[in-house]
C-alpha cells in the first residue's frame, strides 16, 4: 500500500529548480524569480549609472536584496503562523507572480486568520524593524544603503496594500479576502465549514 506521501506527493511546477530545505521545509523557487531579481537589479543599476556620474553595482546588489527578502518573508510568515497553531507546512513555493505556502489546513477561525495574517504580519514586522533603524540612525548615506533602504520601505508598504486588498484572480483568492470573509464568519457566528477555499494560497497537498 503507497504511502501517504505517495498517495498526494506535493506538486511540483515545472520551471522550478532542484529544492532546498529550512528545518526540513522543502523550499521551491521558481526561475521567474531569478528573472525579476536579475530585472530590478538591471533596472538599479542603469538608473544609478544615469543620475550618477560613475553605476554602482552595490545599488544594484542592495536593491535585489532588498526585493527578495520583503518578497520572500510573506511567505516565511505563513509558514511561522501555521506552526505556531500547530498546522504542518509541507512547502513553500517561491515564484514570480503566486507564491505559496503549502499547510494543512486550518480548522478553527483562530487558526485561519493566524495563518492568513502570517504574510502580513510579516511585512508589518520588517516596516517596524526598518522604521526602528532609521529612528535611529536616519537614513543611509551611501547610494547602495539608500536605494536598498528605499525599495524595502516601498516594497513591504505595496505589499501590505495588495496584502489587504480583497480579490480573486482566477484560482487564487488573496488574503484580504479571505480574512474579510473569516471576520464575517466570526461575527455572524455561523455554523458550518470555514469560508477558506479549497484552492488557494494554504492547503493541504492532501487536499489536492
Ligand atoms: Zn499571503
Amino acid at each position: 500500500m503507497p504511502s501517504r506521501k505517495q498517495q498526494n506527493p506535493v506538486r511540483v511546477a515545472t520551471g522550478v529548480m532542484q529544492p532546498f530545505r529550512i528545518r526540513g521545509i522543502p523550499i521551491f523557487v521558481h526561475w521567474s524569480v531569478l528573472f525579476i531579481d536579475v530585472c530590478i537589479a538591471a533596472n538599479a543599476y542603469l538608473v544609478n549609472s544615469f543620475v550618477s556620474s560613475s553605476a554602482d553595482w552595490r545599488v544594484a546588489i542592495g536593491c535585489c536584496f532588498s526585493y527578495t527578502v520583503s518578497i520572500t518573508a510573506h511567505e516565511f510568515g505563513h509558514a511561522a503562523a501555521a506552526t505556531s497553531v500547530g498546522l504542518k507546512v509541507h512547502a513553500i513555493h517561491l515564484t514570480g507572480g503566486a507564491s505559496h505556502c503549502r499547510t494543512d489546513r486550518p480548522h478553527s477561525v483562530r487558526s485561519a486568520f493566524l495563518l492568513y495574517s502570517g504574510g502580513l504580519l510579516a511585512h508589518l514586522a520588517l516596516l517596524s524593524g526598518a522604521a526602528s533603524y532609521l529612528a535611529l540612525f536616519g537614513w543611509p548615506r551611501s547610494p547602495a544603503g539608500l536605494c536598498a533602504m528605499y525599495t524595502f520601505v516601498a516594497v513591504n508598504l505595496i505589499s501590505i496594500a495588495i496584502t489587504l486588498v480583497p480579490y480573486r484572480w482566477g484560482r487564487h483568492v488573496s488574503d484580504g479576502r479571505i480574512l474579510w470573509r473569516l471576520l464575517m464568519h466570526a461575527i455572524r457566528d455561523v455554523s458550518g465549514p470555514l469560508p477558506v477555499p479549497e484552492s488557494n494560497s494554504q492547503v493541504s497537498p492532501t487536499r489536492k
